[in-house]
């Protein structure tokens, strides 16, 4: 099986890497809602989370093992904090909730191929339509459709 972060990052995963304690505050934080701007990019996810300050939680593979770094002083040390716990959780919950939707087994592949077959105009829309959603990715897209800005470059 091709390593994802499906089969990779799972609950018992998560208990084997994090100290117990870090383990129950990080539970605490994801039931307070702690956990915010949350983004998965393929096998990469990054949340913020608010802790005593805003923290920046990265979990990624690496050769099919899980990656992860935090920000915060204890994170910064190597060890899976509890942000990251919260983050997890947060991750685990909502791909729970997209295997009750998705199709089983769909991989990035496949979507790979159903974008392939749609048309330009499509494939602008449905771009577009994401762009409204995200406010960052609408930022990046004014940025490089912005003529003769600064850095501004056609290939
Ligand atoms: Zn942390």
């Amino acid at each position: 099986m091709r390593p994802t972060l499906n089969n990779r990052l799972t609950m018992k995963k998560v208990l084997d890497l994090a100290d117990e304690a870090y383990f129950k505050r990080g539970q605490e934080y994801f039931a307070d809602r702690c956990v915010e701007d949350f983004r998965q990019t393929g096998d990469s996810i990054r949340a913020t989370v608010l802790g005593s300050s805003l923290y920046s939680v990265r979990i990624w593979l690496v050769s099919g093992q899980i990656s992860y770094s935090c920000d915060c002083p204890i994170g910064r040390e190597g060890e899976f904090c509890k942000h990251l716990v919260a983050a997890s959780l947060a991750w685990l919950a909502d791909a729970d909730k997209k295997k009750k939707t998705a199709e089983p087994g769909v991989t990035e592949e496949d979507i790979r191929s159903h974008l392939a077959v749609l048309d330009r105009e499509e494939l602008i829309n449905l771009i577009l339509k994401q762009a409204g959603i995200s406010g960052e990715f609408y930022d990046q897209l004014m940025q490089t459709a912005a003529p003769g800005r600064a850095g501004h470059r056609r290939a």
